[in-house]
């Protein structure tokens, strides 16, 4: 059993299939796992830093529960609360109350001061409006809903784009309405809990350091450094020979755990098969979008937040990670920023890019002015997610059946239903290993289903 891509789609799978008595093969390309959600070394700055802060949330039970099967759940710290700060400093703070949902967060909202009345009552008129789940088939773009139902300009601005779209790393106008409502339902209204936001509190590839011991333990391995080149059938004994740089594997069944554009690369290379057009086709319609962080650390702490969202400017989100990795024993602070969707701050070179995150720092903590920055980093990651514009759903496959016998395929753009995350991986690499145990007649449920909404919620499935 190979699985191909160390991503957290290829480890979910792995490990999955290990645990239902597997011996499996996990092929990964580069030196460690994680694929778009890991760390390194960078030299500029001799850290080893998150190729950009990953956050995942208490809706994501998939990867909430392949972090529980390696071992790694304590390893996440949560945070219910979300700041808003405004250039000038001031600060609002969202998250829940004490409330049946969906009312718990609406307390801390009413009182925002990041919000006028008139973006209030329109954030309450969309709210409203999202209680009841929408059409699957929606073709409608969140842009277009947001003026249908008469969004403010404030609300636009400072809510659905700078929270949801950026959730979903993408512009309103490419948004594709029910993946902007999945995101409002669980982060907002389903549960308190569905919305609590979780953060690593160590390095993303060590975390999934605990996939390789989960795996050896079980009689598997991973193989590192080795990309695949091909895939052949081997009709004598009936399976498949995985060719890659180093050498030939001899697998029963594979499971395809790439990005769709590290698949496009392999599907020459794949024995030609009637579905094959079809899936290329579907690889054809997927679209990247950039995502940027900016790694700053200072010589003293620059605020007492572990978490924020800074309005109206270029920068998005400020982790403050030196206080949730306190074992990075730095004096001062470490932060990370991170822009979402942003093709015009991706373009810009490093030295612009720090430059403009530090001056646009400065507008929401004074004390960035005395500080010294001892060192930065620039990580852009052009290709960092897929789009979910309307229509997307009937251009992402399902793990089985694919054109090839015993071949399965997963990766986060697969059909999952979720965005492009961390969770929608994790749910791909179990339902690809719920495929492969279904095609030996055995019945392993690896998949977990979404939390139950609470409260009123519950009316309104
Ligand atoms: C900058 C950035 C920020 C993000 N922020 C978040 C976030 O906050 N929360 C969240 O949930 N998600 C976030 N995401 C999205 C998340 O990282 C991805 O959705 C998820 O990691 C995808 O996992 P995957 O296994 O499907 O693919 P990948 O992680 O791309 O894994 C595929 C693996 O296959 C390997 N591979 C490719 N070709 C070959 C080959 N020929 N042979 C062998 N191996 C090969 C690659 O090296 C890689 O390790 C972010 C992504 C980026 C880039």
């Amino acid at each position: 059993m190979t699985v191909i891509g160390g991503g957290v789609a290829g480890m979910s799978a792995a490990c999955a299939l290990a645990e239902a008595g597997f011996r499996v093969q996990l092929v990964e390309r580069r030196g460690y796992l994680g694929g778009r959600a890991s760390s390194y070394l960078h030299p500029g700055v001799n850290e080893v830093i998150d190729n950009c802060q990953h956050v995942l949330f208490g809706c994501c039970t998939n990867l909430i529960s392949f972090y529980q099967r390696i071992g790694a759940a304590n390893k996440i710290h949560w945070t219910r609360d979300m700041v808003m700060i405004e250039p000038g400093g001031h600060r609002s703070k969202l998250g829940p109350m004490p409330l049946p949902a969906p009312l718990h967060g609406l307390p801390r909202l009413l009182t925002s001061s990041a919000f006028t009345l008139e973006d209030k009552l329109s954030l309450a008129r969309a709210f409203r409006a999202m209680l009841r789940p929408v059409a699957a088939d929606s073709r409608e773009t969140l842009a277009e809903w947001l003026i249908r139902h008469k969004q403010s300009r404030g609300a636009i601005e400072r809510f659905w784009k700078l929270v949801i779209a950026s959730a979903l790393n993408a512009e309103i106008e490419s948004i594709a309405v029910p993946y902007a409502a999945k995101v409002i339902r669980e982060l907002f209204m389903n549960s308190a809990w569905a919305g609590a936001m979780g953060m690593s509190s160590i390095p993303l590839s060590e975390l999934y350091a605990n996939a390789e011991t989960f795996l050896t333990e079980r009689g598997s391995s991973v193989l590192y450094n080795t990309s695949v080149e091909s895939i052949e059938r081997d009709d004598e004994v009936t399976a498949w020979c995985v060719n890659t740089r180093t050498g030939k594997l001899v697998a029963d069944f594979v499971v395809l755990a790439l990005p769709f554009e590290a698949l496009s690369k392999l599907l020459p290379n794949l024995p030609p098969a009637e579905g094959t057009g079809k899936l290329a086709a579907q690889i054809a319609q997927q679209e990247h979008w950039p995502l940027c962080s900016v790694h700053l650390w200072f010589d003293r702490q620059i605020t007492d937040l572990d978490h924020a969202v800074l309005l109206d400017r270029e920068i998005h989100w400020l982790y403050n990670k030196g206080r949730f990795q306190p074992w990075r024993n730095w004096k001062g602070s470490y932060v990370e920023l991170v822009i979402s969707a942003s093709r015009s701050f991706a373009s810009l070179p490093r030295e612009r890019a720090i430059e403009q995150s530090l001056r646009e720092l400065a507008e929401f903590f004074p004390a960035v002015a005395s500080a010294k920055l001892v060192k930065g980093a620039l990580v852009k990651e052009v290709r960092a997610t897929f789009g979910v514009p309307p229509g997307i759903d009937a251009f992402r496959p399902a793990a089985a059946p694919s054109p090839w016998p015993n071949i399965f395929l997963a990766g986060d753009w697969t059909a999952t239903g979720w965005p492009s995350t961390m969770e929608s991986a994790a749910r791909s690499g179990h339902l690809a290993a719920e495929a492969v145990c279904a095609e030996i007649g055995e019945a392993h449920r690896f998949l977990v289903p979404d939390l139950k909404p609470r409260g009123l919620m519950r009316l309104f499935g």
